[in-house]
């Protein structure tokens, strides 16, 4: 009775927002699992990744995904380390570089508005420790 009282809305927009984690999880643990079966592997240990402030992934979700994902592999105990990447936008007005504060690119100096990123949208696998 009590789960029927959810707010539908709020239930479907993490729904939502899980399944895309769970997509990017398994792709990141099909890599790593590839990865550590060419290479022989008995065991994962650590899987480290680097995720960017602009990739659009929820960290919390995705480490949910990732833990769920792991269960009767041979990553299962597994430590899963992730570090997140500001974004680096460039000023083609200052010819600089700024972490841009916001979603919304503007550059601290000079109030333009960057188009370009350099850096923030990394979702990748940085390190894997294995046996
Ligand atoms: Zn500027």
């Amino acid at each position: 009775m009590g789960a029927q009282k959810k707010p539908r809305l709020e239930h479907n927009i993490l729904s939502f927002r899980f399944v895309h984690e769970i997509g990017i999880a398994q792709d990141i643990l099909a890599q790593v699992l590839n990865g550590a079966e060419k290479q022989n592997a008995r065991s994962i240990h650590r899987i480290k990744l680097r995720i960017g402030d602009l990739s659009g992934v929820a960290e919390d979700a995705l480490r949910f995904a990732l833990e769920v994902g792991v269960r009767d592999t041979i990553a299962q105990d597994a430590i899963i380390c992730m570090e997140q990447i500001k974004a680096l936008c460039y000023c083609s007005t200052c010819e600089e570089t700024f972490e841009p504060e916001d979603i919304i690119f503007l550059c601290p100096h000079c109030g333009t508005l960057s188009s370009k990123i350099l850096r923030g949208r990394e979702l990748e696998v940085s390190e894997l420790e294995i046996t």
